[in-house]
């Protein structure tokens, strides 16, 4: 496991120097915000925030569009920097971790996790369950910690069943680009890892009291959203994970293919369908890689979305 470490985070660097980029790490406290629905409590917590060149994130859209959009919207032509927001859910019994970070060898600006947990009060013992939403780095990869341990040692792991079966196949490897081949590798090694605790769901099952698992492909095969219900007291919230990953372009550009998306056609189509949804029952979401800690609303905007933070 420590040659893989090793082996990824030489990867990440040959990545354009993806990590080589100086960074600033907001506050932690100041990134932290809760909400009630019902009687639970749902807190973002920050792991800090990626560094992406532009190229990587759009490879097919031509560049001067790209540019002139980017412009437009007053957003840095060559690299976005997204948050990372995890969601953690309290109900008087149960502790609940939306995805597991970055951990220590992704990228620099990110793995935040464990100092922000701590900030929190929450010790990693007192984690009951994670919850993924799919199995790229920033959501997977902080599952095992410094000690190549698996970093919440009570906690069920609840993993979708599609995106386990995907990271698992022994042709994966071939599928992916070679930029992202260190994603298949990471991957699999930290699920061999969580095999112990490990739970697998379904789409439209109730993965934990209360917690719908919502079907949201193509950004990876298996990627899936969870409404928060409140059981009859409070609205529900969406956890939408990487369905919708630009407050900007997801929004404005659905359409667009995205070069993070596994299937770019099938991502837009999802993107489409979620955001009609989302604007028509105005529900609370918390975007993983989206500003104001991951909260807001979809609202329309003509024939396209507009994120309304709050
Ligand atoms: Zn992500």
């Amino acid at each position: 496991m420590k040659n893989q470490n090793n082996f990824s985070r030489r990867k990440v660097l040959a990545l354009g120097g993806m990590a080589a980029i100086p960074l600033l790490v907001p506050d932690l406290c100041a990134a932290a915000q809760s909400l009630n629905i019902g009687t639970k409590t749902l807190t973002t917590l920050s792991d800090g925030n990626l560094v992406l060149p532009v190229s990587f994130l759009f490879p097919d859209v031509p560049a001067k569009k790209i540019s002139k959009f980017l412009a437009e919207n007053k957003m840095n032509p060559e690299r976005l920097e997204p948050p990372c927001n995890l969601t953690l859910l309290r109900d008087g019994k149960r502790t609940i971790l939306f995805d597991a970070g970055a951990g220590p060898n992704f990228m620099p600006s990110a793995g935040k996790l464990p100092e922000t947990l701590e900030a929190a009060g929450v010790a990693p013992e007192t984690i009951t369950d994670v919850i993924f939403t799919h199995g790229h780095p920033d959501h997977l990869w902080g599952i095992v910690d410094d000690f190549d341990e698996i970093a919440f040692p009570q906690a069920k792991l609840h993993f979708p069943r599609t995106e386990w079966d995907f990271w698992r196949a022994d042709d994966t490897l071939s599928k992916m680009s070679e930029a992202r081949q260190t994603f298949a590798i990471g991957a699999k090694n930290r699920l061999d890892a969580m095999e112990a605790q490990v739970v697998l769901f379904d789409a439209g099952q109730e993965v934990v009291s209360g917690v719908e698992a919502v079907a949201t492909p193509g950004h990876t095969p298996g990627h899936t959203a969870f409404v928060i219900h409140g059981n009859g007291a409070g609205d529900p919230v969406m956890v939408v994970g990487d369905a919708l990953t630009n407050h900007i372009v997801s929004f404005q550009r659905p359409d667009w293919p995205s070069g993070s998306d596994q299937d770019a056609e099938m991502g837009a189509k999802t993107r489409k369908s979620l955001l009609d949804r989302l604007a028509g029952e105005k529900m609370t979401i918390v975007g993983f890689h989206l500003p104001n800690n991951g909260l807001g609303r979809v609202e329309r905007n003509g024939n396209a979305y507009r994120f309304a933070p709050g």
